[in-house]
């Protein structure tokens, strides 16, 4: 499946029916599964078996969905989590324990910056968050004996910074850690950073590869790079033997997908974060068209955000895919198919005309959400990144004023005479 393009794998990598079977991958929804005899049933807790046990630890649909993802990244294996939160909690945990530390660029989104500075915190896991363009060596320079990580966004939501994903595949290997990439801004189809150099790419599939708004989830891809034995000091539990799997050593017996293979055996199995059957459905859908939405979200996006940079009305706009954007030459070398359907700008007047705006808009949304088929919007200060301080917010590249637009899919006209209409109403 592999071996095929990328647009054809988005349509027929993860399930294929064979004869007499149903041409769309069914939904398996169900609990646990039938056997006749012990030995059976023994070989599933070994890891000695492949085959399905309980759906917390895998089953027929989410294993479709995962191979798809795993084709889609270019990577050796992959999890479904139950958002993309859990993506991101279960690959730190994966690697971290506490007294732990990870690095992590400022810029990230909201939520996970939350999970980092907060919630992994309590678990006695360290973040240094970073501005993304300090150099490698200042990036070497800030790492610990404890440093297990390097965390960063391919496209920094909201911020829209496109990673230097080069520069931090060098800072991790020298390091000697893992470069993890949250892909999910980008999606697959824009930009595959295990190409790059990353050794682990999250996502939450909620957001482009879902792309219709029906269903939370996550994913982790691993991309079969990592050499756990190299530093098997730092990672006793990928190289030494796991009591709870009859003493399984994950990287000798699973090498290359080792990672997710322990995801499974210890995260989802202790933690529960499982992705349920009709959301593995929802988001395989999803995924047959993301290669057509990527380039018309990204296509609409341009000439939105060009609309907006000559309108009267709007003080600035951030789209890495514009000219003369900060993140112009980082966006053509990572995003060459396009730069998502992600823009962010201010309204003149700052936040009380930018929320006077969004309450003029008729044809998209005000959501919290990014990735729809549906244009939508949000102010992220009053909402999404509500729960930072203002100087976290700034550092995260979120001014007060900032309007984040989700493009859609829709008719640009109708799209551009909304926001134009929206505009000169504002006082
Ligand atoms: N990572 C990024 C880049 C996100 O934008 C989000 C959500 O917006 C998440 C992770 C968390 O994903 P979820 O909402 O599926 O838990």
């Amino acid at each position: 499946m592999t071996d095929y393009k990328f647009n054809t794998n988005c349509i027929q990598a993860g399930y294929k029916a064979e004869s007499g079977q149903p041409q769309v991958l069914p939904i398996v929804q169900n609990t646990t599964y039938r056997y006749y005899n012990a030995e059976d049933v023994a070989k599933l807790f070994d890891l000695e078996s492949a085959d399905f046990m309980y759906t917390r630890l895998g089953s027929p649909t989410v294993n479709a969905l995962e191979a798809k993802m795993a084709a889609l990244e270019g990577g050796t294996a992959a999890i479904a989590a139950s958002a993309g939160q859990a993506a991101n909690l279960i690959t730190m945990l994966n690697i971290c324990e506490a007294g732990d530390h990870i690095i992590a660029c400022a810029n990230i989104y909201g939520g996970t910056h939350n999970l980092f500075g907060v919630t992994m915190k309590k678990m006695g896991i360290e973040t240094t968050f970073i501005d993304q363009d300090i150099t490698k060596d200042e990036i070497v320079a800030l790492a610990k004996e404890n440093t297990k990580a390097l965390f960063g966004e391919s496209l920094g939501n909201p911020a829209l910074t496109v990673l230097d994903i080069e520069k931090f595949s060098a800072a991790a290997k020298e390091i000697g850690v893992p470069l993890v990439v949250d892909n999910t801004l980008a999606s697959p189809y824009l930009c595959q950073p295990l190409k790059y150099g990353a050794d682990i790419v999250t996502h939450s599939t909620t957001k482009w590869a879902d792309g219709h708004a029906t269903s939370v989830g996550g994913m982790v891809v691993e991309g079969g790079s990592f050499d756990w034995n190299k530093y098997a000091d730092k990672f006793p539990g990928m190289v030494e033997p796991d009591e709870s799997y009859h003493g399984i050593k994950y990287y000798e017996k699973f090498g290359k997908q080792a990672f997710c293979l322990k995801l499974r055996a210890q995260m989802l199995r202790d933690l529960g974060c499982t992705m349920s059957p009709m959301n593995a459905f929802l988001t395989f859908q999803g995924l047959d068209t993301l290669h057509l939405r990527m380039e018309r979200h990204s296509e609409n996006a341009m000439a939105l955000a060009e609309f907006l940079q000559k309108h009267s009305k709007v003080d600035w706009v951030k789209y890495p895919g514009l000219p003369g954007d900060d993140d112009y030459e980082r966006a053509q070398k990572y995003l060459p198919k396009g730069a998502s359907g992600v823009l962010s700008f201010g309204v003149k007047g700052g936040k009380a005309a930018g929320e006077e705006f969004l309450k003029n808009l008729k044809l998209a949304s005000i959501v919290v959400h990014v990735g729809d088929i549906r244009t939508s919007v949000l102010h992220p200060a009053s909402t999404t990144h509500r729960q930072l301080s203002e100087e976290d917010q700034l550092a995260g590249g979120i001014k007060p004023e900032l309007i984040r637009v989700s493009v859609g899919c829709e008719d640009i006209e109708d799209i551009l005479s909304d926001f134009d209409q929206a505009l000169n109403q504002v006082k």
